[in-house]
């Protein structure tokens, strides 16, 4: 999938004139590449329509291309599918975080388990595991053989796996370990029932359920994954056997789609053959490297900041671009630098805010409601309480902000209607 979809990318990027033939032909190849690998069919259609119609309708932020914008839809519509930041693991830090594994017979899941726990054993305390795998009874063996003497797995013998599961959770409780992973036996794949699966998590309600895909099979692994979510609130999966697997680009899709975030991807037998799934290091590879997600974010910063300057030179500026703005002032330095961009401004609004307080305003204006932002002048009397609780901050930090707002934004009004009043006379032949 990869040298496929960054020939296309380069293909494009080598042009000069993009009209629509171009765009055109870069949507095909995306087409194709992204059904060579196994993506589904509709995903495919869904997503180079969507390509072709952003790339002719969007127009790029000043100092971009076509060119640069289509590139930049690509990378975002392929991000938009897999997401971007990597998935959280969900866990607490005071109690004994119960997951359970499940997915069909051969997807991994005994070994997924023992890769699991070492991980987490090297990061976050003490793990111990449970095989409770009644059908296999050697799967104890199996895991003990990966993970080494260093963590413990608990197993007993008995028929039924939640009394393996609940005296192995209580062992594991009382010896205050951070994390127990319990392997589970999987239905096979001829089985339509899932009941198993769904009983033990009635039963032990574990914290976590995570899912084991086969990465090998392709775009089944969207039904796959499917029919389980549908069964078990399935909090993550792990995408196991993507070494050396051309197509694993259809699996990581396929099982995307299908709404469960991926945590990881198993890519070998070994304890430490296991990768957390990074979904923009992975966009990045497939599209042919960290420049093309650099374009990207600065073209998404320029389209930020033209709306913002758009704005604020028509007198505009709710809380909502506040927000932006102290955003940008973040990034940019010196906040004189993006005035002097504003027409009539340049440099004369001075926003009293040190680093520390930017990150405290932001989480304020975060913690008003959309509404509140975008009509400031709602935030009086109790409001204000609520989101100086909201934030973690005292009323009177909520009102210096709401403070230096207003300030603000009276001075961009007149600013904006001073430079109207200049244009107006300058189009009348009075001064310059
Ligand atoms: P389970 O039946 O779901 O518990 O699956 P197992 O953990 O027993 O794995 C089935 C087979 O797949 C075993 O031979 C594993 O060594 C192999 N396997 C599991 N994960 C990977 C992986 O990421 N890469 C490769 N190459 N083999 C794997
Ligand atoms: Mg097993």
């Amino acid at each position: 999938l990869g040298s496929s979809l960054r020939n296309a990318v380069s293909k494009i990027m080598g042009k000069s004139v993009i009209d629509e033939a171009a765009v055109n032909e870069f949507v095909r190849e995306v087409q194709r590449s992204l059904i060579e690998a196994d993506v589904d069919v509709k995903l495919v259609l869904e997503i180079s329509r969507r390509i072709k119609e952003r790339a002719l309708k969007e127009s790029p932020p000043p100092g971009f291309s076509r060119r640069d914008l289509a590139v930049k839809i690509l990378y975002e519509e392929l991000t938009n599918l897999l997401g971007r930041k990597p998935a959280e693991i969900p866990m607490e830090s005071k109690k004994t975080n119960v997951i359970m594994m499940v997915g069909i017979e051969g997807s991994g899941k005994t070994t997924t388990v023992a890769k699991l726990a070492f991980w987490l054993s090297k990061r976050f305390g003490k793990v111990g595991i449970i095989s409770a795998d009644v059908m296999r009874p050697a799967s104890k063996l199996q895991i003990e053989q990966l993970v080494g003497p260093d963590i413990p797995v608990f197993s007993k013998e008995s028929k039924d796996p939640v009394e393996i599961m609940r005296e192995g959770i209580e062992f594991f409780k009382r010896e205050r370990y951070n994390f127990v992973i319990i392997d589970t036996a999987g239905r096979h794949k001829d089985e339509s029932s899932l009941m198993s699966e769904l009983d033990a998590y009635r039963e032990i309600g574990p914290d976590l359920v995570i899912l084991t895909i086969d990465g090998t099979i392709g775009q089944a692994a969207y039904a796959q994954a499917r029919a389980f979510a549908e069964k078990v609130p399935v909090g993550g999966v792990i995408v196991t056997k993507l070494d050396g697997a051309a197509k694993g680009g259809g699996a990581l899709s396929a099982v995307a789609a299908s709404g469960a975030p991926i945590l990881f991807i198993g890519t070998g037998e070994r304890v430490d053959d296991l990768e957390r799934f990074d979904p923009e290091r992975f966009v990045s590879r497939l599209l042919g490297g960290g420049d093309i997600i650099e374009l990207a974010m600065r073209i998404e910063e320029a389209f930020k900041e033209s709306r913002l300057m758009e704005r604020m030179s028509k007198g505009k500026f709710d809380l909502e671009d506040f927000r932006e703005y102290i955003q940008q002032l973040g990034k940019a330095g010196p906040m004189e630098k993006l005035l002097e961009m504003v027409p009539g401004i340049g440099g004369r609004v001075q926003l009293d805010v040190n680093s520390g307080e930017m990150d405290r305003w932001i989480a304020i204006i975060n913690s008003m409601t959309p509404e509140e932002r975008r009509d400031p002048s709602l935030i009086r009397g109790s409001r204000i309480e609520r989101i100086a609780r909201g934030s973690g901050v005292t009323a009177k930090e909520v009102r210096k902000l709401l403070k230096s707002y207003h300030q603000a934004k009276k001075l961009i009004e007149s600013m904006s209607s001073e430079s109207k009043a200049r244009r107006l006379f300058r189009r009348m032949g009075i001064g310059g």
